[in-house]
């Protein structure tokens, strides 16, 4: 027998009491019993998204969210910059093509942050830009984006900052409000811990502007119409009732654990499984590590893709491989959601057996010893 986990960084696990959760009656939307769980999910989405701002839901997983964003905010012919260093980054460009909008690409080496200071010079190089587009975690390379200096010089101008925080939420910090982050977009899942089927898009005051006056073609994902419903705590059409169902339940516990204590377990997971994987003599492939994920190089001489495979055909753990240029070049383990020191542990134990099968010189269990250490008082 094997026991399957998973490590990748979405779909994450699901407490067991959220899938009971999802499995209730099913009871219909238009009634006061569902209007006093959307309620209490608004009301407390705000807080997990730790801003004052509506928090808006879509039946659709996170890329819904980000098309959502790109087609309510801007109008033909509208310019914006796309920060692109990593898969996530290049899809609000593909998106922002898709229809119509002018892009200016700022190219960020993949497995690097970006640079605030070459944000602010586009923006100074391109006046009239209607938004910037950014990741807070780039999950394809495992980095963290400073969007606390970007939002500091997005604000001064007129554009919009939207965040994917699809992945980084709850595991990087995030403070929208303080930070000048207009539109947050969150994914169900990832740290959510819920499965994949509901995606988030918080909206300031400054986005509202745009939403106002967009004219690109929508109609599913409107804005306007979700905002109106969400004013009368209702939804312009079927929501996915058991999700949320899971999400109240979900949205509890991590009241209840406290936020900055769950960045402070998404951090210390994180910590434990670099410094493991040093440990196990490899180089971590992220200048500026998140805490949702950790990118580690794939080893001269070992398969990467072997490993990838291996991990999951024998070990019964999901990690996740490279994408476009780096597939076979890097792994990467997910901190994400429902996840403890000993999930970790296992990571980093399955990772070092599978490594000295694929003939990687290194000695078993010194990458757990180092977690361990870590870990010793959690
Ligand atoms: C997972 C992820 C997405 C994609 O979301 P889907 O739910 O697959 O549509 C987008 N951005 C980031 C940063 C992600 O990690």
């Amino acid at each position: 027998m094997r026991k399957y986990r998973l490590m990748a960084p979405g779909p994450t696990p699901v407490p067991e009491k959220v899938l009971l959760k999802m499995a209730d009656t099913l009871i219909h939307h238009r009634t006061p019993q569902f209007q006093t769980v959307l309620k209490n999910v608004n009301d407390k989405l705000k807080k997990v998204f730790c801003t004052r701002h509506p928090v808006l839901m879509f039946a659709s997983s996170g890329t819904g969210a980000m098309e959502t964003s790109v087609v309510n905010l801007l109008s033909r012919g509208d310019k914006v910059i796309v920060i692109r260093g990593g898969k996530f980054g290049e899809r609000f460009g593909e998106i922002s093509e898709a229809y119509g909008v002018r892009t200016v690409n700022y190219d960020v080496n993949w497995g690097a942050p970006a640079d605030p200071e070459v944000v602010g010079d586009l923006l100074a190089a391109n006046p009239g830009v209607k938004a910037v587009f950014s990741t807070l975690c780039e999950t394809s390379t495992g980095i963290v984006n400073d969007i606390r200096s970007i939002g500091g010089v997005v604000s001064k101008t007129d554009a919009v900052l939207v965040v994917d925080a699809i992945s980084g939420l709850s595991a990087d910090e995030l403070k929208p409000d303080e930070w000048g982050v207009d539109v947050v977009i969150g994914g169900s899942q990832k740290g959510l811990m819920l499965p994949p089927g509901l995606s988030f898009l918080s909206v300031s005051s400054k986005a509202e502007k745009l939403i106002e006056n967009s004219d690109l073609p929508k109609y599913y994902f409107s804005l306007k119409a979700a905002l109106k419903s969400y004013a009368k705590n209702d939804t312009p059409w079927t929501p996915a009732v058991s999700l949320i169902q899971g999400l109240n339940e979900v949205l509890d516990m991590m009241l209840r654990e406290g936020l900055d204590n769950i960045l402070v377990r998404h951090a210390r997971l994180a910590e434990a499984t670099r410094m493991a994987m040093i440990a196990l003599g490899m180089e971590l492939f992220s200048e500026k590590p998140s805490n949702a994920v950790t990118a580690v190089k794939v080893p001269k001489n070992v398969d990467g893709q072997a490993l990838v495979k291996k991990m999951r055909d024998e070990q019964g753990m999901t990690i996740a491989g490279g994408q476009g240029d780096l597939k076979g070049k890097i792994f990467r383990i997910a901190h994400l959601g429902y996840m403890d020191k000993y999930d970790t542990i296992a990571a980093i134990a399955a990772v070092g057996t599978v490594l000295r099968q694929l003939g990687y010189q290194t000695e078993l269990g010194k990458g757990v010893a180092k977690a361990e250490e870590i870990l010793l008082d959690e």
